[in-house]
């Protein structure tokens, strides 16, 4: 019996990966956009262990506007960073950064569904160019 195993972790992973397969990508969602470059820095639930940071540019032609980062841990249920909203505000603002700092919603592994929150710590920076 390893049915149960497979469990809420991959079906959330299946589910999360179809919506952001079928939603539009940046640059049709956001056609006044020229450039986009993302700044993640993840950081575990003490706020002070960095456990990895990374830059990059994206091509708004291939990222979809539901735009999510998986979150670290390898255990984490149900837990990503949603920046959608982050993004659409700050372009419908016409703002050049964003920055901010998101927790894990997700559960900290299969074990501890419903009591322990993941709390992973994603700190992003936006930075926005426009046509
Ligand atoms: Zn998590």
């Amino acid at each position: 019996m390893h049915r149960q195993n497979v469990g809420a972790r991959a079906v959330h992973r299946q589910q999360e990966g179809e919506r952001i397969r079928n939603s539009a990508s940046l640059a049709q969602k956001f056609p006044e956009l020229k450039a986009l470059t993302v700044n993640l820095a993840y950081y575990n639930s003490d706020r002070v262990t960095k456990s990895t940071q990374f830059k990059y540019t994206v091509n708004l032609n291939n990222a979809r506007s539901v735009f999510c980062f998986d979150c670290l841990n390898k255990e984490c249920v149900r837990g990503d960073f949603d920046l959608s909203e982050e993004l659409t505000n700050a372009v419908a603002a016409h703002r050049t950064t964003a920055a901010g700092e998101m927790s894990c919603q997700g559960w900290l592994s299969k074990d501890t569904i419903d009591t322990v929150h993941c709390h992973n710590i994603l700190r992003y920076k936006l930075s926005l160019d426009y046509k």
